[in-house]
């Protein structure tokens, strides 16, 4: 059985009052708490070890460096990446698809070509290609979601053709829920020879990713909703495209040598890190893995799907609540309104009774588009929630709908 009290223990956030009320928080989807593994190892690495990493021949310096490369190492294996090659470190999710967007778009995207992007992706799988779509004179199109939440991927071998240059879409959508079919996807996509950017942000911590079983191009995620820091995170690429992108940014560390006449870039994937990385960040985030691989994540998984169930349940039961996003397999989220409530007044009465959960477009506009909403509020489930929790969340949003009406 899985120990969800024992799990508690690794995360203090957790055990402290929101206005007189125990904290109950359902934000994880918007950030993670992290465990005292990751919070002492930022400690330690601040007050012992901090040094500029591949840089120095001193003590310090090289012992960053060293743990730096494992979390590397750590981080591919996870991944099931081919090679430590593979793993370039960001500051999160939005750096890593900018990365793809301008290197790619620059290798790859001409006039007259064309980028799809799902209708669910986060606005920073959208916007990132609208910028470069719009500087190299190519269209962005769209692969439409049914109501139900479920991705129309059946639709995507006719929106391609000779000229698409990539595929992006969500391994878990941030707002429905929805894990769409990306083994399709990136069969019909590769059948074309068209890589396939998937987005793991949502999706690595609810299952992981295989990346060499899934067979996409690049994939990427932040470390903060993964349990680990914040401002540090991850592209995952084939060494065959990491090999003929660009560089995104140049500066130091990335280069092998420099002369005012040309530049030789440093080797992968260092070609990828200009500037001084955020080491402790990338770090922290190993630790955050190796926190996750001590756990048996099928039970981890098994938990937050009882939690979904039970919230979906619950929350169904009240008068006028429609849940936005119902199909099979979909992870720990449940998006949300109530008719004649507005979803901020709603969310603000909730957090007076200790319950964080986010409200607002979730940065997913068009979705809030596709429905006629202007926003939703969105309860996001991790591994140290409870049972309990979820008859909280029913009970503030009973009161709250009450109080509102
Ligand atoms: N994609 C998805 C699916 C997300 O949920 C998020 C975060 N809400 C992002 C991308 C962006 O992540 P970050 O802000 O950490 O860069």
């Amino acid at each position: 059985m899985f120990d969800v009290k024992k799990i508690r223990e690794e995360f203090p956030i957790l055990n402290q009052q929101i206005y007189g009320k125990p904290l109950v928080y359902l934000d994880n989807g918007a950030t993670a708490q992290k465990p005292k593994s990751v919070i002492e190892i930022i400690d330690v690495l601040h007050n012992k070890l901090n040094a500029n990493i591949h840089r120095g021949v001193h003590y310090l310096s090289e012992q960053c460096t060293e743990q730096y490369e494992q979390a590397r190492g750590r981080i591919c294996r996870f991944l099931n990446a081919a090679s430590p090659r593979e793993i370039v470190f960001t500051s999160g999710t939005t750096a890593s698809i900018n990365l793809v967007a301008y290197s790619y778009g620059q290798l790859s995207i001409n006039q007259g070509d064309n980028v799809i992007v799902s209708e669910m992706e986060h606005h920073a799988d959208i916007v990132s290609w609208q910028l470069v779509c719009a500087m190299r004179g190519a269209e962005l199109r769209v692969l439409p979601f049914e109501d139900d939440g479920r991705l129309a991927v059946e639709k995507l071998p006719q929106l391609m053709d000779e000229r698409t240059k990539i595929v992006c879409v969500t391994q878990a959508s941030n707002v429905l829920g929805t894990t769409p079919d990306l083994k399709y996807v990136i069969n019909v996509a590769h059948s074309a020879g068209v890589p396939v950017l998937v987005d793991g942000a949502q999706g690595v911590v609810h299952g992981g990713v295989d990346v060499r079983e899934l067979d996409c191009d690049f994939y990427v995620f932040s470390g903060h909703k993964l349990y680990g820091p914040t401002g540090i995170g991850v592209l995952y690429a084939k060494e065959k495209w990491l090999e003929q992108m660009p560089p995104f940014m140049g500066g130091g560390d990335m280069v092998k040598t420099v002369t005012f006449a040309h530049t030789d870039y440093a080797e992968l994937p260092l070609k990828f890190e200009a500037g001084t990385s955020n080491y402790i960040g990338a770090i922290g985030l190993g630790e955050a893995v190796n926190f996750l691989q001590g756990l048996d994540m099928t039970s981890v998984a098994e938990h937050e799907n009882r939690l979904l169930q039970l919230a979906t349940e619950k929350l169904s039961t009240i008068d006028g609540l429609r849940i936005y996003g119902n199909c099979p397999n979909k992870c720990a989220i449940v998006s949300f309104t109530v008719e004649g409530t507005h979803p901020y007044d709603l969310g603000m009465i909730m957090d007076k009774m200790g319950v964080a959960v986010r409200t607002g477009t979730h940065c997913a506009e068009p979705i809030m588009t596709h429905y006629g909403l202007t926003g939703m509020i969105r309860a996001s489930f991790a591994m140290y929630n409870t049972e309990d929790e979820i008859g909280t969340l029913y009970d503030s949003v009973v009161k709250a709908v009450s109080m509102l009406r």
